[in-house]
């Protein structure tokens, strides 16, 4: 596999093409940023942790039977996923009220929700990642991407729970490959989900960078060492 052009530089991620049409490298980096951009900064290790732990996630998923863009990690921090085009849309599990859900709704954070919530933003910040969903995929790519989150969310929460973590919320994304098929792509890591200790409801997620809680690298390890990586 050989490591062409970038093709892509995002806020924590480049992506690269390869040799291969079908396959691309994507590259974890260090650098957070918060608040759509307003906030920048660097998380050390950051990249390490994330792309051996949403590797780990994203194997699990696998055998859970939900396809996701994992191939192959080969380096700590870079890995060989498919081609996909990004469906552009944030998908949001809530299992706990916390962030613009608790602002919005004026509820407390750390309150369980009835039910399991999900929400559809617009990927692109300039538009205020408002609640559109209908035009920018198709009603059955919709179907698929929304049962395949609750699949998401009920496998992950179960996994986190047997390491004494809450799964709060996340966001993921999805990406259509080349013959149609909706997979899960992008990432699943500290800076995509909120994750409490199941015990303190202590955080230990990128909130701690957003918030200026301190010990943010602390809480990537933590959450790393808990998933035996
Ligand atoms: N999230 C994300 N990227 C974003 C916005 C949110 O990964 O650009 C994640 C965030 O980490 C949390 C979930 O999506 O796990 C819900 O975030 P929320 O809507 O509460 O927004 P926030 O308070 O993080 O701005």
């Amino acid at each position: 596999m050989k490591k062409m052009e970038q093709l892509y530089e995002g806020k924590a991620k480049k992506v690269f093409k390869t040799d291969d049409e079908n396959l691309y490298i994507v590259d974890y980096k260090d650098d957070a940023t918060a608040f759509n951009g307003l906030k920048k900064g660097q998380i050390a290790g950051k990249g390490v942790v994330n792309n051996k732990m949403s590797n780990f996630l994203m194997q699990i998923m696998e055998k859970n039977g939900i396809p996701t863009h994992f191939v192959e990690e080969i380096s700590d921090r870079e890995t060989v996923v498919k081609r996909v085009e990004i469906v552009p849309l944030e998908v949001i599990i809530r299992n706990i009220a916390a962030g613009s859900f608790s602002k919005r709704f004026g509820v407390e954070e750390g309150k369980k929700l009835n039910c399991t919530t999900l929400e559809y933003c617009l990927k692109n910040d300039d538009l205020g990642d408002q609640i559109i969903a209908i035009g920018a995929a198709t009603k059955e790519d919709l179907d698929t991407i929304a049962d395949l989150t609750f699949k998401v969310n009920d496998v992950l929460k179960a996994y986190f729970e047997s390491v004494n973590i809450e799964l709060v919320d996340f966001k993921i994304e999805f990406g259509k490959t080349p013959d149609g098929q909706i997979i899960l792509a992008d990432e699943i890591s500290p800076d995509t989900c909120r994750l409490w200790d199941a015990t303190t409801h202590e955080k230990l997620d990128k909130d701690r960078f957003r918030r200026d809680m301190g010990n943010v690298e602390e809480a990537y390890a933590e959450v790393f060492k808990r998933l035996g990586l």
